[in-house]
């Protein structure tokens, strides 16, 4: 999927809604995959306003972890970029957030693995030319049955 522009992004995050609502009592694992500057904070501030988040969406890069309860869904962002080492996952006990309902998205799980759990949902977002493109794979059945549920 093309995304033009910073705006595209947000619609293409806020197009993820139905997919999360449809997880709220099940809780789902997406992974936003993608260089630095690749989207992934705009596609999750999108959603988060879709869903009725009125407030400001600050990237976890410092905090490791974000959490918003909008909806009645709990919502979890976290980023691990800064990570220098797996472990560092454990030791932040950030595993319990992922075993609920609640909804988990991840921006570089790749620094926190073999830790973090596997995602249902994979989206990747790269820089293409003075745009971004996104793309949307199911990764377990969970996945695949929410994906159902939006237009994606
Ligand atoms: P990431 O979280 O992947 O590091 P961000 O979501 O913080 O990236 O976005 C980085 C920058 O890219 C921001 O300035 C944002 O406005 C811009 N941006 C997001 N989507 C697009 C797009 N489709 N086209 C152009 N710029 C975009
Ligand atoms: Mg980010």
């Amino acid at each position: 999927m093309e995304l033009p522009d910073e705006a595209a992004t947000e619609a293409f995050g806020a197009a993820l809604a139905p997919l999360v609502q449809a997880a709220a009592d099940s809780g789902l694992v997406i992974w936003l995959s993608g260089d630095l500057g690749a989207g992934k904070t705009t596609t999750t501030r999108g959603l988060l306003r879709a869903l009725g988040h009125t407030g400001s969406v600050k990237s976890p890069t410092y905090s490791l972890l974000e959490p918003y309860v909008v909806s009645r869904i709990a919502l979890y962002h976290f980023d691990f970029y800064r990570f220098n080492h797996p472990d560092e996952f454990l030791e932040a006990g950030l595993d319990e957030y992922f075993s609920g309902a609640g909804i988990c998205l991840v921006e570089w799980a790749d620094k926190a693995l073999p830790y973090v759990p596997q995602p249902d949902i994979d989206i990747q977002l790269r820089v293409a030319g003075s745009g971004r493109v996104a793309s949307v794979q199911a990764c377990s059945e969970r996945g695949r049955a929410c994906l159902s549920h939006s237009a994606l």
